[in-house]
């Protein structure tokens, strides 16, 4: 399969969901911030939600409009204070 990422990124950053969630709840129970990243599958671009410990089953891209039925997808983590209390991650 041809792959539409762009040189530069990483696709094996990507990992399936359930992987994924598995380690941004770990991150969370530490008291991190956890925002989900994906890949728009029509152009390549990167793309983070703004909401943390939120996970989407799909994303609309800011670069072509294209929405992204998500089956992989990474994760940018916020450290925060370690007494924060966040919540436990989301699905949406
Ligand atoms: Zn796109």
């Amino acid at each position: 399969m041809e792959s539409m990422i762009p040189d530069g990124e990483l696709p094996y950053e990507d990992l399936p969901l359930a992987q994924l969630a598995e380690m941004a709840n770990k991150l969370i129970e530490k008291g991190h911030l956890v925002f989900m990243k994906f890949t728009c599958e029509k152009c390549g671009a990167r793309l983070t939600f703004e909401e943390p410990n939120t996970f989407y089953k799909e994303g609309s891209c800011d670069q072509c409009g294209h929405v992204t039925e998500i089956k992989h997808g990474g994760f940018m983590v916020a450290f925060v204070h370690r007494n924060f209390r966040s919540n436990y991650m989301r699905v949406k």
